[in-house]
């Protein structure tokens, strides 16, 4: 990772060395912005400052990519402080965050907030990045430079009380004031939201199962923001929804209930590998070309503050059951999409299927989901068996 650069939360000014963030920090015009933004005297001394091991080579190095959306919270008046990711909504100790950092949870909702075609489509929880990301993720860091950190220097009692509170109480409180939160969301990375990624142009990824999923936004506040997916039975936090439809956790429910029997057992889909990949690529391809349309388009309800605060987003049960009664109340139809199973899948050459879909269109509706032969695994598997013949007839 390049060079980070280092910003005044309250001041929203930037700084690339850390004993000029320092003197910024100390100068009074600062100190007058923190009374005005905190609506209360704050330490006039030099006090603590915060050690920021993130700008240490070898923290550096370790980083695979550009910082954003993170803040150090930290306060004069005592030696604690702790960093908000806002990427993965998690509060993280100093001294665990190079460790989430470099973690594979982190590199993921990375992508998923900044370009999700970097995900592989129907990724496995693994330990091997490789698994999760595909491989052009390397050219991103490069031109997106080292990143930014942003600090935000704290009343002591502001930082006191929440140093053992989690991400969402400490969210909530810096929301209650106007001035901090302006100032927060002035410097937030831009998420890529669901409905930009699926109208892009240049999207990599089949998205199956759209109709069974359900946004819920705030009125007023549209940043505020959270999912149901009512195929898996979960709810979804704004920054979790992208990675998730992708996933093949998703991909798999969508296939049990839209083509039984199409897939194995759950737990015969261990790693990742490229034959696993070309079948998933496959076997969505042929599910996206048989619904059409029926597959695109996500339910959404509004909600006022006061309901949409009330709503218990942790567990399904609770919220389901709560915007149902909404949506009753207001007579409109339930959040529930049914299925009609269609037949088993198998792997087939898309073009075959294509053909098929404009004969049946000229003669009658289509049936989904005809089955054929296996013969594309064969194709691979001749393709590869090929190939290493080959490379040693070639040694
Ligand atoms: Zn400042
Ligand atoms: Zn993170
Ligand atoms: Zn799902």
């Amino acid at each position: 990772m390049d060079r980070i650069s280092l910003g005044c939360q309250v001041c929203l000014s930037t700084f690339f060395e850390v004993r000029d963030l320092k003197r910024h920090m100390s100068s009074r015009a600062h100190q007058q912005k923190c009374t005005d933004v905190f609506k209360q005297d704050i330490y006039k001394g030099s006090g603590n400052f915060p050690f920021i091991a993130l700008v240490r080579q070898r923290a550096k190095e370790e980083i695979r990519q550009p910082l954003t959306g993170l803040t150090l919270c930290f306060s004069r008046e005592t030696d604690n402080f702790f960093y908000l990711c806002h990427l993965c909504e998690e509060k993280c100790p100093s001294s665990r965050i190079l460790s989430h950092l470099t973690s594979i949870d982190h590199c993921r909702n990375y992508s998923s907030h900044t370009n999700p075609n970097v995900l592989r489509f129907s990724w496995i929880p693994s330990n091997n990045v490789k698994d999760i990301l595909r491989p052009q993720v390397g050219h991103g860091v490069k031109e997106s430079g080292g990143g930014k950190l942003q600090l935000l220097d704290l009343p002591g009692n502001l930082l006191k009380k929440h140093e053992t509170s989690s991400y969402s109480e400490v969210m909530r409180t810096f929301s209650e004031n106007e001035t901090l939160l302006k100032l927060l969301e002035a410097v937030k990375p831009k998420r890529v939201m669901m409905q930009t990624y699926q109208r892009d142009g240049n999207r990599k990824h089949p998205l199956l199962g759209m109709q069974h999923l359900v946004e819920c936004i705030c009125v007023g506040q549209t940043e505020k923001r959270h999912y149901l997916c009512t195929l898996c039975q979960l709810t979804l936090a704004a920054h979790a929804i992208i990675k998730h439809v992708l996933s093949f956790d998703h991909v798999f429910c969508y296939f049990r209930a839209w083509h039984p029997h199409t897939l194995l057992a759950k737990e015969s889909y261990k790693a990742y590998s490229p034959v696993f990949s070309s079948t998933m690529l496959n076997l969505a391809k042929q599910t996206e070309q048989i619904h059409g349309t029926a597959n695109a388009d996500m339910k959404q309800v509004s909600l006022e503050p006061t309901k949409f605060t009330s709503v218990n987003f942790t567990c399904y049960a609770d919220a389901l059951k709560e915007l149902e009664s909404i949506r009753n109340e207001n007579k409109e139809s339930s959040l529930i999409t049914s299925v009609t199973p269609g037949n088993k899948l198998a792997l087939k050459k898309l073009e075959t299927i294509r053909k098929e879909n404009e004969e049946s269109s000229l003669i009658t509706s289509v049936m989904p989901g005809n089955k054929l032969g296996m013969y594309f695994i064969y194709f691979l598997t001749f393709n590869l068996g090929f190939t290493i013949y080959t490379s040693i007839i070639q040694r």
